[in-house]
C-alpha cells in the first residue's frame, strides 16, 4: 500500500562488509523494480507498504548544513530514486537541489530503467564531477525481452548521459550466470565507461535466496541446479570464469575485492 508520510531524519547510514559507514538517502522506502535477489529483502518488512517521505528534501536541507563536504551521500538504497512514482512525486529531484545548492559530492544509484534521469539532466549537470550516476545493468524486466545487448534501456541510458558528460559507472551487480552476459554487456557499453562486476551473495534461507530460486525455478528451469549450487554451495563457476577474464582489465572493478 502507499503511504505518505513525514520523516524526522533524511541520512541513514549503512555498514558494507567491507567496512565504513556510507550515508544514505532514501526519498522512498520501499521499490517497486521487484530484483529477486534483492538484499532489502533480508528485512520481512521491507517493502510491505510503499513509504513516501514527503518531506525528506526540507529536512535534508537542516541536515546538510553540518555536513562535511568532503563526505559523499548516496541516494538510494532501500528504493530506486528513479522508480516511476518519482514521476509524480519528484522527490529526487528536491533532494539533488539541495545537494547541488552546497555543491555537496552524490552518488545516484539507480536500475529502474525509467529515463526520469533525463528529467533531472539541468540539476545534474550543473553538479559537474560532483555528481556520479551508479547504473545498475542486472534489471530483469530488461535482460528478458532482448538479446542484443546494445538494446538493453539501461545501457543506453549509459552511453547517452556518458557521451554528455555525466559522469557515469556501470554495475553488473549481481552477475547472474545464464542470464547477465559479462562479455556482450561490456562491449555494448562505451569503452571508458567503469564496469562495477559482483557475484550473487546470498545467505541461504533468507528471503532473497528464497525469490531467486523460486524465479529461476520459473523463469529459467534449465539454470535450477546451478543458482542451487550458487545458494547453498557458495560455488559460482561462472562468475571465476568472468574473474579470470576480467581482473586484468582497467576499466573493470569488483566490488568487496
Ligand atoms: S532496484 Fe534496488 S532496491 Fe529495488 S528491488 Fe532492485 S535491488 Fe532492490
Amino acid at each position: 500500500m502507499l503511504k505518505e508520510i513525514l520523516v524526522s531524519k533524511a541520512m541513514t547510514y549503512e555498514y558494507p562488509p567491507d567496512g565504513g559507514t556510507v550515508p544514505i538517502i532514501d526519498p522512498y522506502d520501499g521499490c517497486t523494480v521487484g530484483c529477486p535477489y534483492c538484499f532489502q529483502l533480508e528485512d520481512e518488512e521491507w517493502n510491505i507498504d510503499l513509504k513516501v517521505k514527503l518531506n525528506i528534501a526540507d529536512i535534508l536541507q537542516d541536515e546538510l548544513m553540518n555536513w562535511n563536504k568532503e563526505d559523499t551521500v548516496y541516494l538510494g538504497s532501500k528504493c530506486d530514486p528513479y522508480m516511476e512514482i518519482d514521476r509524480k512525486y519528484q522527490l529526487t529531484r528536491k533532494c539533488l537541489i539541495e545537494l547541488s545548492k552546497l555543491n555537496m559530492k552524490c552518488m545516484v544509484t539507480t536500475k529502474a530503467g525509467s529515463k526520469l534521469i533525463y528529467r533531472d539532466l539541468d540539476v545534474i549537470k550543473a553538479m559537474g564531477d560532483k555528481f556520479t550516476l551508479l547504473l545498475g545493468l542486472s534489471n530483469l524486466h530488461q535482460l528478458k525481452k532482448i538479446d542484443d545487448c546494445a538494446l538493453i534501456s539501461n545501457i543506453q541510458t549509459a552511453n547517452e548521459l556518458h557521451r554528455m558528460g555525466v559522469r557515469v559507472w556501470a554495475f553488473i551487480t549481481p552477475i547472474l550466470p545464464g542470464i547477465t552476459n559479462v562479455e556482450l554487456m561490456m562491449n555494448a557499453l562505451d569503452k571508458d565507461i567503469p564496469v562495477f562486476l559482483d557475484r550473487v551473495r546470498l545467505k541461504k534461507d533468507t528471503k532473497p535466496a528464497m525469490t531467486l530460486e523460486s524465479f529461476i525455478d520459473k523463469h529459467h528451469p534449465e539454470l535450477a541446479n546451478q543458482y542451487q549450487d550458487i545458494i547453498y554451495n557458495d560455488v559460482d563457476i561462472y562468475y571465476d570464469q568472468v574473474r579470470e577474464k576480467w581482473s586484468g582489465d582497467q576499466r573493470v572493478r569488483f566490488v568487496f575485492e
